[in-house]
């Protein structure tokens, strides 16, 4: 398993990865919560920014500035984020055992009874608590 590096680290720092890195393996690097979540925070900030922005620029450039920023930095990261969340899931959800499991979880990629995230083909509880979805 390779460390993250600085661009890495970067891009983690702004929460801007739209794919999970090698090394999150044993927790999936993102979940339905953590993508909101962070397109909120960007959001946010980028409504501050925009608001300090409008004390220099008149306010069409200002909107435009954060129209533009908004759709490129804090929507668009968090719609190809749940992309490939999603897509994750759904090779879970289809080639596992934990896929056919009633206690999976896919909103949060979840097994719940173990409360333990689901990562590979393995299940977490090595197929001993599985029960068929009804
Ligand atoms: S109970 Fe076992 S098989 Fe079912 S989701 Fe949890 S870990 Fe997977």
């Amino acid at each position: 398993m390779r460390e993250p590096t600085d661009g890495d680290k970067l891009l983690d720092l702004f929460l801007l990865r739209t794919k999970e890195p090698e090394y999150a393996v044993d927790m999936p690097f993102y979940t339905t919560g953590s993508i909101v979540a962070a397109a909120l925070m960007r959001v946010a900030i980028l409504g501050f920014a925009s608001i300090i922005l409008s004390q220099w620029l008149d306010s069409t450039k200002v909107w435009w500035i954060a129209m533009v920023s908004l759709w490129a930095i804090g929507v668009l990261p968090a719609w190809l984020q749940y992309q490939r969340f999603h897509e994750k899931v759904e090779a879970i959800a289809d080639g596992t055992l934990c896929g056919a499991c009633k206690h999976f979880n896919a909103t949060n990629q979840l097994c719940m009874i173990l409360d333990e995230h689901v990562t590979n083909e393995h299940p977490p509880c090595e197929g001993e608590a599985w029960e068929p979805k009804s």
